[in-house]
């Protein structure tokens, strides 16, 4: 089974939940919390390559689930992945079903994970807590788990992809489902975070640019152009033309909007 480690911690849920006492069923929710965290943790190997290089010290599902959804913006559908040969033709052979995906989503985490939280925490006004309504909750909640568990034999990504090479050196993989809807793109590299604008894409594949700044030298007025994301406040650079020394101030700019006179 694919996601047999999920699967292992909802069996070891069921098995407290059969204890039913309150100490076991908060175990049970406990469990559970650990099987979620683990059907997203699995979808990050598929997207290593688009997902930001620090997405591994985010261990909230949430925060991963939106960086994915970010690099696929249909990553929360489920799907069924088949496979054909390409004929010389330009056809295709018989299709091969080779696996289905049943989709984690921020609906999973929204009815069940968040909830979950609720009761691994002593409660704040006295009395006991309705286990019938605890059993119930993590019932439905396991039965999403192990619905997604015996669903899942295959997790993919496959798409269509525009590469762009980064001025750190890293090589930028961008899914055109994105591409499509953020023409833009932040380097993946958590020590660059350079931003790229798509400034075509057609048929002849996409074009970027870095995106810059102009700063054009009072002394001089010699144009000197900085990737956006090295503006910042205490930064110094020094003009390449006269070689005179500066330091970047960064800060909120805002205008008075004049209303046309009423006549
Ligand atoms: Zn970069
Ligand atoms: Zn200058």
């Amino acid at each position: 089974m694919l996601l047999h480690d999920s699967m292992i911690h909802a069996c070891q849920a069921r098995k407290l939940m059969a204890a039913g006492d309150e100490a076991s069923l908060r175990y049970a929710a406990l469990e559970i919390r650990m099987a979620i965290e683990l059907l997203f943790y699995k979808l990050i190997p598929s997207y290593r390559d688009e997902l930001p290089d620090d997405i591994l010290k985010q261990w909230q599902p949430k925060k991963i689930i939106d960086a994915i959804i970010d690099c696929d913006p249909y990553a929360e559908q489920n799907s069924t992945l088949t496979m054909a040969v390409e004929l010389p033709n330009g056809g295709h052979g018989p299709a091969i079903r080779v696996g289905r995906y049943k989709a984690v989503n921020r609906k999973l985490l929204r009815n069940y994970y968040h909830k979950i939280g609720s009761y691994l925490h002593a409660a704040m006004v006295e009395g006991h807590r309705d286990l019938t309504r605890m059993l119930s909750f993590l019932d439905a909640a396991a039965a999403r788990v192990e619905e997604c568990c015996r669903e899942t034999t295959v997790i993919s990504n496959f798409g269509k992809f525009h590469t762009l090479q980064c001025v750190c050196g890293r090589k930028i993989k961008r899914n055109d489902h994105a591409v499509q809807l953020k023409p833009y793109v932040r380097c993946p590299n958590d020590k660059c975070q350079a931003v790229h604008d798509l400034i075509k894409n057609d048929d002849d594949g996409t074009k970027w640019k870095l995106r810059e700044s102009e700063f054009v030298c009072p002394e001089c007025k010699t144009s000197s152009y900085f990737g956006s994301h090295l503006i910042d406040t205490g930064k110094n650079f020094t003009c390449v033309e006269c070689s005179q020394k500066y330091i970047f101030r960064t800060g909120l700019f805002v205008s008075r909007v004049e209303e046309p006179a009423s006549r």
